[in-house]
């Protein structure tokens, strides 16, 4: 069994993916080819922005967003404990100081009360001036958007929406990556839409800051690339990619993002009352990056992972350590309490999961878990 079948998905489209990809080499433009603006034009059209930018991964992508508001040392920017990395580094790469919020025990994205009191914790403080709010989707399901849009208007900050585990989903109909000033994805392969290799996507309604993440992401350029009006990175998309991705998206959108929900649902009905299965919000839709369920402690946990592992299942810890705790930012200041995090880091475990997956492996995924808790 994998952890997430992409074989299975390039079997069932592989003439249209290979034709797309010998198309592309063929007309020979491997850098900003035709594919890259038919698939931002594709993207923007189905997020619901004004604009795309497609850029070289989901981490550029923030901190291409973070460089286009000049944010900077000496600038706060909220981001939960429980991510990524990517999602705080990149505000520390811009010489920002990222200040970690909890999360909520049930949905595991930020939680609006944790992040008010960050907040004001900060402004009382006086030392750093409050920027943004980088509001994670966290495995698929979108964050409270708007509790947090709220706190945002409240307090004068921008939404960065970091939405690279949950393209495809939405709240009632609005799709993700539309709720920030500036959103964000990321199409590594094993996102809900994947390329084969590194991309990542912007996504903002506003015309200057789409300009300016334009040029950002090559070399800061004015007329041209070899006319630099500001200091940018190289961060592009490659052709091939773009090729990759506008071949998958029929798909993705027409039953991947359905059947993977299916899948989410079964794991659900199987698995309820023996552990605590996901939570999504009323009006929510997810795009499942990730099934994660709660154990009760750490041995639990651990008994689980070994009797998956004798039967050659695959699950992954998303993730073992708050951001607060991870090396990189040692000596960070707390400004609210991270408790919910700390718990989550011993208890969640992520489960195989595509749109792919029949229905005996989802069985045998379950019953082995029911299994290894009740033999306790
Ligand atoms: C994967 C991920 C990123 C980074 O995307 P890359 O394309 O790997 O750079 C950022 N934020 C979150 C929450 C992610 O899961």
């Amino acid at each position: 069994m994998q952890f997430r079948d992409l074989n299975a998905q390039y079997m069932k489209i592989k003439s249209k993916i290979d034709d797309a990809v010998f198309e592309t080499i063929s007309e020979g433009h491997y850098i900003g080819g035709r594919q890259v603006k038919e698939l931002e034009d594709t993207l923007a059209k189905y997020v619901g922005t004004k604009h795309c930018i497609s850029c070289a991964n989901g981490t550029d992508a923030l901190q291409l967003a973070l460089m286009a508001w000049g944010i900077g040392a000496g600038d706060a920017v909220f981001v939960p404990d429980f991510t990524f990395f990517s999602s705080a580094e990149t505000i520390a790469v811009v010489g920002a100081t990222p200040i970690f919020v909890d999360v909520e025990d049930d949905t595991i994205n930020m939680c609006p009360a944790s992040l008010e009191r960050a907040v004001e914790a900060v402004l009382e403080e006086g030392v750093l001036n409050a920027k943004a709010i980088c509001a994670v989707d966290i495995f698929g399901q979108p964050a409270g958007h708007e509790a947090i849009r709220e706190i945002a208007e409240k307090y004068k900050l921008y939404v960065l929406e970091d939405g690279a585990q949950s393209f495809g989903g939405n709240i009632n109909g609005r799709m993700v990556c539309s709720f920030g000033d500036i959103s964000t994805t990321s199409f590594f392969p094993a996102k809900p839409l994947g390329c084969y290799g590194d991309g990542g996507a912007i996504f903002t309604d506003n015309d200057e800051w789409a300009e300016i993440l334009n040029s950002l992401k090559v070399h800061g350029k004015g007329l041209n690339k070899y006319d630099n009006v500001r200091i940018g990175m190289n961060s592009r998309l490659d052709t091939i990619q773009a090729a990759v991705l506008l071949a998958k998206f029929d798909n993705f959108v027409r039953y991947e993002i359905a059947d993977i929900n299916k899948v989410a649902r079964r794991y659900t009905e199987l698995l309820k009352g023996y552990v605590k299965t996901p939570v999504v919000r009323d009006g929510y839709t997810s795009s499942w990056a990730q099934y994660t369920i709660q154990l009760k402690d750490i041995e639990e946990r651990t008994r689980v992972i070994d009797a998956l592992k004798k039967e050659n299942i695959p699950a992954m810890v998303y993730y073992p350590k708050p951001l607060h705790k991870q090396d990189a930012f040692v000596g960070a200041k707390k400004y609210t309490e991270l408790e919910v995090t700390e718990k989550l880091c011993d208890t969640v475990l992520s489960l195989p999961l595509h749109p792919y997956m029949n229905d005996t492996d989802i069985e045998s995924v379950a019953n082995t878990i029911i299994a290894a808790i009740e033999q306790n």
